[in-house]
């Protein structure tokens, strides 16, 4: 293209819209002393101002052009994204966000299952552990569909889910060092996490796990121990809250890697906030001093199965808990998860990636990994020579559509981190994107993460 230095049509336009203006995905709120907490959900910013600023920081997002010559506080927003030059498109970029977010191009995500069976039975379970151990075919087809493919990837995540993955240790470990030894060849990086019940997450098991890279872990403990026992039930009806807190002390005091992450996540009931004050403590004393726990609540709810009927009388909302949160958060209880959701696609569901697949035992891949019986989710078969049969009228209904479809969720402040795609197995079910629970309580969310040093930059004048 010639410059010539001539104005045409198209510096005419920037001209006139020079300046700066505030992005539209901030979020701005206080906590209890006055410090200002402000959120950007496109540049994934979460900043503290000190109360002596918060008066200034509200001008110049209400008139950034006034303030611009200044520097200072002014330069410290536009570094973090809360101001923008007004000639910028925001919804074009998020946009642009949105198809790097679901990429072909990107990670493979395999959510792999080595174990249907579990040796729980807890009360809001929704599977129906018809299955059991993944057959040597499935673990034949997942290595060749790797040693084929894992090129066209920039990275691989293996996340090992179940039933319980822990009752099948010997085939994750021969299935890690398989998928360890390609993607090395490959140069492709791999990583894993795991959801266990952690009731066989034994010293000796977790050195085994680190060996097989898994460092991320969500494991459940719904309460102290007279409620966790009665929703987590084992197989022949005993409790499981002693040996679980027995092998998470015994990670935390003997195992020095800073490596591993362990988020503690609570299935929220009416029966565990009638005794919240202790589970707070609990908390506390156990696990606020390590940086390698973190928690993170959720209510319990119907996600399917004939068990829940014996516990939905004790079902409540997260309104019934965000006291509490605040109460933990204080205490120095980390909840690091509320943050990540608030990142850009931070609160979008794996199951509306196109690079993401649940692999059953059999080798059924799903999309989902809560409505195993619905055809939907259905989408596809491995085959024992690695290759994926999908179905992609079915595979298509959870990768496509979401905020390009909904115009409420092109408009949102929360577009960035949820992109309306936050459960597609509730938009599939009800036609309407469900906007995810931290956005609903926004405001409450950010004083509640606004507790954690871990989780904000700090200005202060
Ligand atoms: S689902 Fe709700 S939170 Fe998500 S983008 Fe749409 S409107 Fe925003
Ligand atoms: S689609 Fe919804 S129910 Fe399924 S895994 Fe995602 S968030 Fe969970």
């Amino acid at each position: 293209m010639k410059v010539t230095g001539d104005e045409n049509k198209f510096t005419k336009e920037i001209k006139k819209k020079e300046g700066f203006k505030a992005s539209r995905y901030n979020i701005i709120s206080e906590d209890g002393i006055g410090n200002l907490l402000l959120v950007n959900t496109f540049a994934g910013s979460f900043t503290k101002f000190g109360f002596s600023m918060n008066g200034e920081v509200r001008n110049i997002l209400k008139r950034p052009d006034e303030y611009s010559k200044l520097g200072g506080l002014f330069t410290e927003l536009v570094t973090r994204g809360y101001i923008i030059n007004s000639n910028v498109d925001e919804f074009r970029k998020a946009e642009l966000l949105h198809q790097n977010t679901l990429s072909i191009n990107s990670g493979l995500e395999l959510i792999l299952m080595p174990n249907e069976d579990c040796n729980f039975r807890c009360k809001y379970c929704y599977e129906s552990f018809a299955k059991n151990f993944m057959t040597e075919s499935v673990q034949q087809g997942i290595i060749k569909f790797l040693e084929r493919n894992i090129h066209r990837y920039s990275s691989l995540h293996v996340s090992w889910f179940g039933g319980e993955p822990l009752t099948a240790i010997p085939i994750i470990e021969r299935l890690s060092k398989k998928m360890i030894e390609i993607c090395k060849e490959k140069r492709v990086p791999y990583s894993s996490s795991m959801t266990t019940n952690g009731y066989n997450l034994t010293l000796d098991v977790f050195e085994k796990m680190l060996e097989c890279r898994v460092r991320k872990y969500q494991i459940t403990l719904d309460g102290i121990e007279c409620t966790h026992d009665k929703q987590r039930v084992q197989v022949d009806g005993k409790g499981s809250f002693k040996r679980i807190l027995e092998n998470l002390l015994n990670i935390k005091e003997n195992i020095n890697s800073k490596t591993f992450h362990i988020m503690i996540r609570s299935n929220i009931t009416k029966n565990i906030l009638d005794n919240i004050d202790e589970f707070i403590n609990f908390l506390k004393d156990n696990f606020e001093d390590d940086y390698r726990f973190s928690s993170f609540w959720q209510a319990a709810g119907d996600w399917g199965g004939d068990s829940v009927r014996e516990i939905e009388e004790t079902f409540c909302s997260s309104k019934d808990y965000i006291q509490s949160l605040k109460d933990a958060s204080k205490l120095g209880i980390k909840f690091n998860m509320y943050r990540d959701m608030m990142k850009p696609g931070g609160s979008v569901c794996y199951a509306s990636k196109r690079n993401s697949y649940v692999i059953g035992s059999d080798g059924i891949i799903y999309k989902c990994t809560v409505a195993f019986d619905l055809d939907e989710n259905q989408v596809g078969v491995l085959t024992e020579n690695g290759v994926m049969q999908l179905d992609y009228d079915k595979y298509a209904l959870w990768v496509s559509g979401h905020e390009s479809s909904d115009l409420s969720c092109q408009k949102c402040y929360f577009r960035p981190s949820c992109q309306g795609a936050s459960c597609p197995l509730e938009r599939l079910k009800n036609n309407i994107a469900p906007c995810p629970d931290v956005k609903r309580s926004i405001k409450d969310y950010m004083k509640i993460i606004s507790e954690s040093e871990y989780s904000y930059e700090y200005i202060e004048s």
